[in-house]
């Protein structure tokens, strides 16, 4: 906010909403001139095994290539998406991108059998989505175990039965439900049993203050992770570990019997041609990501 009078608060604080009203109409008018521009474009950034540092899989990321602003990050594009409606549109978009672009993966050795993981808003669980998911897979020539739908705690959160129905019939089609940034919502442990996840992605918080040195921090981090992990292996979820950026983080997962995880350590969201080339460089590519 603009400070004009410091002992006149109420000036202050319509300032600030005055500067978020802007920057949000900016927002909006960027989303519809980017969905009109062909702005969006998806970044991909590996998931790995971590006993081997083999990608088995890509996180879908969405960016906006904006002509003037340059490469802007999603959350507050999404946020703004998520309110107006325009995210089923950008969602049609990235899923598109997501598919086309495992397609060209799947022809570099060894990538035959990784996944795509879009992520999705809970307004995009329309009844007709199972169907398009099929028509998008079938036009790229990719099996449904291919495609993992990534959703937050905010999809089930009022335990909406046409959700859990399109969610259901997402996973006959085969393709595998993603618990995003776990942990972090207010009754995480409760959604893993009464919905049918397949795989958990332990939120980045967790993973970063595992090696907090400064107080026990790090210690009770640790008795989480190791909760959660047991926890989703009983219920035969899957898990990764999201936001990995050291190596001492990679080898305490890996002690604690993580089994997948993804993070700037790893690699960052690449564009999908410098993903390829890196990928392609062989055996050297592939095991850098090893560490
Ligand atoms: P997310 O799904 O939890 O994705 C992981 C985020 O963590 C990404 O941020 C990624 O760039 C970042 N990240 C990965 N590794 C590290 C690391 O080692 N350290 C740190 N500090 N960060 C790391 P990004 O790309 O800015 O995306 C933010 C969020 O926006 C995503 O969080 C997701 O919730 C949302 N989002 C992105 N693309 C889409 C989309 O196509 N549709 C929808 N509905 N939401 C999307
Ligand atoms: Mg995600
Ligand atoms: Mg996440
Ligand atoms: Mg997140």
């Amino acid at each position: 906010a603009r400070k004009r009078d410091g002992k006149n608060g109420a000036q202050v604080y319509d300032a600030a909403i005055l500067d978020k009203t802007r920057e949000r109409a900016e927002i909006e008018s960027d989303i519809s001139a980017g969905i009109a521009g062909k702005w969006f474009e998806a970044h991909f950034q590996p998931i790995v095994d971590l006993t081997t540092g083999i990608p088995i899989g890509f996180e879908a990321l969405m960016r906006m290539r904006h002509p003037s602003k340059g490469l802007l990050s999603p959350s507050r594009i999404i946020e703004a998406a998520e309110e107006t409606g325009t995210i089923a549109e950008i969602g049609r978009l990235i899923l598109e991108e997501a598919a086309a672009n495992l397609a060209r993966l799947s022809g570099l050795p060894d990538m035959a059998d990784t996944y795509v993981a879009v992520n999705f808003s809970p307004l995009q669980f329309e009844p007709g989505l199972p169907a398009r998911l099929a028509g998008v897979l079938g036009r790229h020539a990719i099996r449904p175990s291919r495609l993992i739908i990534e959703i937050t705690e905010a999809v089930l959160m009022h335990d909406n039965p046409e959700i859990r129905a399109v969610l259901n019939e997402i996973q006959n089609l085969g393709c595998r439900i993603a618990l995003d940034d776990f942990g972090t919502g207010y009754s995480s442990l409760s959604y893993i049993s009464r919905f049918a996840v397949d795989i958990v992605k332990i939120d980045q918080s967790f993973i970063h203050s595992l090696t907090d040195a400064s107080t026990d921090v790090g210690g009770k981090s640790k008795m989480l992770v190791e909760g959660i992990r047991a926890i989703s292996h009983q219920m035969n979820c899957e898990v990764v570990a999201e936001g990995v950026e050291t190596e001492q983080q990679r080898s305490l997962l890996l002690e604690m019997g993580i089994d997948y995880a993804q993070g700037y350590y790893f690699s960052r969201p690449r564009e999908i041609k410098e993903l390829m080339s890196e990928l392609s460089a062989g055996a050297s590519g592939v095991a850098s990501l090893a560490g």
